[in-house]
């Protein structure tokens, strides 16, 4: 098991208003900063999530939101650094010594007959890594026996354009567990300080009202395959 920690440390303070003006000065005639501004004050909720919906996506650049993320996986942490537009600081098996290291353990083998065997050979790696470690070893060669399910800290910063993308890709049902069960928690945090920027955000099917995958589509929604094809 091992729970992820994710607590949202740092966003901007007025982020909706902050968007809704990016978009103001794109649309509005507005011409000094009280006029963009009380421009934006105007519009309604939905002005935001139906630009937001339409893809003038680039109007979230301006927010930057930063995570403190743990309990996730080396596993899970290496699909996450994927996402290449945002910023990261990952904790580090050179330096930092993972004597009694915790790990994840995935549900499907906590519910099986492995999970004996698995905690076992955690125990052995454990060991076997500090048995190198007091032996001289260093700390960047022992670590080539730590396993993926490894547990890591990172600090994560994504703009809210970025956040929007990752969202889409991670909360799909064919996504990951892990990664998906991050995505969710960023999103409820990313939700209660931006209500308006990350309103009806889910799954790309969810978000965009079609499914991307084609022929690995878990058949919720069409396919734009589908859609260009005219299919049933
Ligand atoms: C379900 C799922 C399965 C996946 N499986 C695999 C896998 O098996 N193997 C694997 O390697 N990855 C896999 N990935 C990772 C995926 O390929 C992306 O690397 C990752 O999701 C980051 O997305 P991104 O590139 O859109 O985001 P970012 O890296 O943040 O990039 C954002 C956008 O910037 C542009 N961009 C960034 N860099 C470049 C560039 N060098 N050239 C041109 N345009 C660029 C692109 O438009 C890109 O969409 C998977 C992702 C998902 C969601």
């Amino acid at each position: 098991m091992i729970y992820i920690q994710v607590k949202l440390i740092s966003y901007p303070k007025e982020t909706d208003l902050i968007a809704k003006m990016a978009a103001a000065i794109c649309y509005s005639g507005g011409h000094d900063y009280e006029e963009i501004r009380k421009e934006a004050e105007r519009k309604p909720a939905e002005y935001l999530s139906k630009i937001v919906k339409n893809g003038h996506l680039s109007i979230l650049e301006h927010n930057i939101y930063v995570f403190y993320v743990s309990g996730l996986s080396r596993v899970a942490s290496h699909q996450l650094v994927r996402k290449r537009i945002a910023s990261y600081s990952q904790q580090s098996q050179r330096y930092v010594d993972a004597k009694n290291f915790r790990a994840v353990i995935p549900e499907t083998i906590e519910n099986s007959q492995f999970t004996e065997q698995y905690s076992k050979k955690l125990e052995e790696c454990s060991n076997l890594y500090q048995e190198m470690v007091d032996s001289g070893i260093p700390k960047e060669d022992a670590r080539f026996i730590l396993p993926g399910a490894t547990t890591t800290q990172l600090i994560v910063s994504m703009n809210a354009h970025s956040l929007v993308d990752f969202f889409v890709q991670r909360l799909c049902v064919k996504s990951q567990w892990e990664i998906r069960q991050l995505a969710e928690i960023m999103l409820d945090e990313a939700q209660k300080v931006s209500p308006l920027i990350f309103k009806d955000l889910g799954a790309y099917c969810d978000f965009y009202g079609y499914c991307p995958e084609n022929d690995k589509s878990c058949g919720r929604i069409k396919t734009l395959k589908e859609i260009l094809h005219n299919d049933n």
